[in-house]
């Protein structure tokens, strides 16, 4: 019994998953159907299906015809929120939580015919619309008559309105999810391409993603100009780190994808320059991170932090003074407790990613990074952390394959090895 329960199951989730999966996976999903018994039954009994339609979606029409309810083509869908649905009653007891508004009163569309629920269904749709676009015109764009901007929360707009505020709530957010994001036009540098995955490599001082839909100017609004259509972001890098940066390209992937961030499966190597000359050999960093009691926007490690771990390995080192041209960050005002006689580059691997990782991680033992305004030392030698996220290791979700993404070190990265007398890494991986 539970094993033909699991089977059942998972032949129900295939069929759900039939046009989504990407083609990798489809295959495995119409393998498991084949196994059904009741679909062997029926294929044999069937020796050629209607021309241009596969013998499993004859099988799935008969399915739902034996059930009881009338075939449909395509499902009825929520003039509010899109939900679809294959039966009216469900459809009806989800407008009636979803937007019972626009029903008018007393009305049950289950029992109409197919085509009389599509025809209401499409009348609601201009009402939901109006009112998506009053709730952002009262949310975000009203001024008063000297111009400026009145903003207003949910409970205020839900009063104008007249409507609950949850129902008030949704409506401004799908209303802002539906202004699209911005598109840029300037280039990006694709390192790696293909139907699911994107990698770019980050230029320093952009911001990863934007932080308002209205805004523009981030990596994900260069790649939007590419593609012509919103990425799903994956991960990101801080505004002045430059490296590898991948996006899904196709919402099948993006669950995995996170997966493969959170359970540490994704191999991660960045580039630094940091002060004074490591300890030979590998150095693990294992300490939390959390708030810095004095900084705002500082982290620093602590033992009430989120887990983090780093491991480092000096790749080559030099004698450089520091101590004339540099000037302090805003955690180390003094420059106290590093050796400003020696400059390193080091292979940085964080084995997860919390935010300023390797920067708090490589302050912590005595080697902060060059450039680095807020845990490091500034200077001449770069305008900005000298930090490069230079390799992504992971399995590809779709295809299986193992992927190696590298982006080489930037100009100013190379310059400032140069100018501190340091060799460039041949490999880091
Ligand atoms: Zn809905």
């Amino acid at each position: 019994m539970r094993g033909y329960a699991a089977k059942h199951l998972l032949t129900h989730r295939a069929l759900g998953l039939f046009t989504r999966a990407p083609p990798q996976q489809r295959c495995c999903f119409v393998r498991q159907l084949l196994r059904r018994p009741s679909y062997k039954a029926f294929a044999s009994g069937v020796s050629q299906s209607e021309p241009g339609v596969s013998k499993q979606s004859v099988y799935r029409r008969q399915q739902q015809e034996r059930a009881g309810a009338a075939w449909l083509e395509e499902p009825f869908t929520c003039p509010a929120c899109r939900h679809g649905s294959w039966r009216a009653d469900k459809l009806q007891r989800h407008l009636q939580k979803c937007c019972p508004d626009l029903l008018p009163t007393g009305l049950d569309i289950s029992s109409l015919p197919q085509l009389e629920i599509r025809q209401i269904l499409e009348s609601l749709r201009p009402q939901e619309l109006e009112l998506q676009a009053a709730s952002l015109q009262l949310g975000w764009r009203d001024f008063d008559q000297d111009g400026n901007r009145i903003q207003r929360d949910v409970p205020e707009v839900a009063a104008i309105l007249g409507l609950p505020r949850d129902r008030t709530k949704m409506l401004m957010h799908r209303a802002m999810k539906s202004i699209p994001l911005v598109a840029d036009e300037e280039p990006i540098d694709i390192l790696y391409e293909d139907e699911w995955l994107l990698a770019a490599n980050k230029p320093p001082g952009i911001i990863t993603a934007p932080k308002h839909r209205f805004q523009g100017g981030s990596l994900v609004n260069r790649i939007i100009g590419y593609l012509g259509r919103p990425p799903y972001p994956i991960h990101r890098l801080d505004m002045y780190t430059s490296g590898v940066v991948i996006v899904a390209k196709h919402a099948s992937v993006v669950q995995r994808l996170h997966e493969l961030f959170r359970e540490r499966e994704v191999k991660k190597v960045y580039c630094a320059l940091s002060v004074g000359k490591l300890p030979p050999g590998n150095i693990c960093v294992d300490g939390a991170i959390g708030q810095s009691p004095r900084e705002k926007l500082a982290r620093t490690v602590t033992d009430d932090g989120q887990p983090a771990v780093t491991s480092f390995l000096g790749m080559s080192s030099a004698q450089y003074d520091l101590s004339q041209a540099a000037k302090p960050s805003l955690l180390n005002p003094g420059l106290q407790d590093i050796d400003l006689t020696q400059v390193s580059v080091v292979r940085c691997a964080p084995k997860t990613g919390k935010t300023h990782q390797i920067r708090v991680h490589l302050a912590h033992i005595g080697h902060p990074i060059i450039g680095d305004e807020i845990y490091g030392i500034q200077g001449p030698w770069i305008g900005r952390q000298a930090l490069h996220a230079a390799c992504l290791q992971f399995v590809h979700p779709a295809t299986g394959r193992a992927l190696n993404i590298e982006a080489k070190l930037p100009k100013d990265m190379l310059d400032a090895i140069n100018a501190l007398g340091l060799q460039e890494p041949a490999a880091l991986i």
